[in-house]
């Protein structure tokens, strides 16, 4: 069944594409040229997921998965959260994210002198799904992943926060993972697992 990805961003395409399975076959926004130009201004993630969708909605026919995520640090009062893709301003890039959050927990723990392993993290992923040939309903699905916060970037795969985004259990970041190994833990293929079971595909 085709489906639209609905993201600009490459690293979830991607992603997407392997986490939907071979029952999927995964349209990227650029092949129906398509863009995301949405203001997300929703208070959580599912009404920015949901913000991203109802644009799509009236531009295409085809069934559409749309999502919103985010990192929450708890040293940082879970920021970037929501804000995550810009943390670091309008032209923002994964690397200067990544430096902005690297200054504020060092800031953080300079004062508060709390060690770095007690500093835990999650990413957030919530999932908008429709397909206008089967009922008129959007489902929403929401998976996490838990870890912690490195002190520098370590591995070269993945996108965003994956460098710094470090796994206790495994001793590895997100970015020092297979693209396998992280779909199987991650939070936004917790998302699809749950979506799929609700779809029944
Ligand atoms: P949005 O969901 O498009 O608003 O963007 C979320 C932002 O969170 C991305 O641009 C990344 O910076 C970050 N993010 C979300 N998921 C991941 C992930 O799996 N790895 C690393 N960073 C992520």
């Amino acid at each position: 069944m085709k489906i639209l990805i609905g993201s600009n961003n490459l690293g979830k395409v991607k992603e997407y594409s392997a986490l939907l399975g071979s029952n999927f076959d995964p349209v990227p926004l650029s092949s129906l040229s398509l863009e995301l130009d949405v203001d997300e201004n929703g208070a959580t993630y599912e009404e920015n997921a949901l913000i991203k969708l109802n644009y799509l909605k009236s531009r295409c026919e085809l069934p559409i998965i749309t999502d919103d995520s985010g990192l929450e640090v708890n040293f940082l009062e879970g920021r970037p959260g929501m804000y995550s893709a810009r943390y670091s301003g309008d032209n923002a890039t994964d690397d200067s994210n990544i430096e902005k959050l690297l200054n504020e927990l060092d800031a953080f723990q300079m004062q508060s002198k709390l060690p770095l392993k007690e500093n835990h993290a999650r990413f957030v992923c919530t999932i908008a799904y429709f397909n206008p040939s089967t009922s008129n309903t959007v489902i929403t699905s929401t998976g996490d992943c838990q870890g912690q916060i490195l002190s520098s970037r370590r591995g070269t795969g993945g996108f965003g926060y994956d460098p710094i985004f470090y796994l206790k259990e495994l001793g590895k970041t997100f970015a020092e993972l297979s693209a396998e190994e992280k779909n199987t833990i991650s939070h936004r293929s917790q998302a699809v697992k749950n979506l799929l079971k609700r779809i029944n595909i």
